[in-house]
């Protein structure tokens, strides 16, 4: 199974990726993640990537597609994966599906939870992250059970330079030029569903259920 998450960042893609990953027994792959993971360990490819995500715009489609061909031709990827944060434009959509096409396959499901952009607002800026673990929380919706510290390994959680309430504007409109045209993209390829991203997290997770 190889799923692909979409909507607008913010909209919970990382949440209900996790989910279908446990789900189906197949990797979550979050290219932010990746990002972040390279920035802290001081990569070439971290310092490259730092620069376009503190600003909220888009890494360069030359640095993204690469990292993630590397990604999904590592083993654990033999069964499927969920991409979450991949692809964001049209070329990166059309790389990946001519690369998989290569071996006869293709996306299973390309999933767009549909937020709209008042709520996206409002929720990133409640957003909380772990830069230790990776954990996200959010302080009405998900709240850590002490306030401001990881559930899971007990670091300080911070508000992401890329949640900050200018690069969210930018990171919006960034959304609406480059990435929603996926979901016409995907539509097109017969494997769209879209779900009410509005509804609480489980809500969200049981419709996504019954379309996989
Ligand atoms: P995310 O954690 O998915 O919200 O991603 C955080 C940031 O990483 C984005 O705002 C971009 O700067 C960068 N990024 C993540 N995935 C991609 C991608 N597929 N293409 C370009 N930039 C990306």
């Amino acid at each position: 199974m190889k799923i692909v998450m979409l909507g607008a960042p913010g909209a919970g893609k990382g949440t209900q990726a996790k989910r279908i990953a446990e789900a189906c027994g197949i990797p979550h792959i979050s290219t932010g993640d990746i990002f972040r993971s390279n920035i802290k360990a001081g990569t070439e490819l971290g310092k490259q990537a730092k620069a376009f995500m503190d600003q909220g715009a888009l890494v360069p489609d030359e640095i993204t597609v690469g990292m993630l061909m590397d990604r999904i031709h590592e083993t654990d990827c033999k069964d499927g994966y969920v991409l979450d944060g991949f692809p964001r434009t049209i070329p990166q959509a059309e790389s990946l599906t001519e690369a998989l096409s290569r071996t006869g396959e293709a996306i299973d499901a390309a999933i767009d939870i549909e937020v709209p952009d008042e709520d996206i607002v409002l929720r990133m800026g409640g957003r909380r992250a772990c830069l230790h673990c990776g954990a996200t929380y959010h302080t009405c919706f998900h709240p850590p059970r002490l306030e401001n510290i990881c559930d899971h390994c007990g670091h300080e959680l911070v508000l992401r330079d890329d949640d900050k309430p200018e690069t969210v504007k930018t990171r919006l409109e960034v959304y609406h030029a480059h990435t929603y045209p996926l979901i016409a993209y995907y539509r097109a390829a017969g494997v769209l569903h879209e779900v009410d991203g509005t509804k609480n997290m489980d809500q969200v997770f049981a419709e996504i259920r019954e379309i996989l």
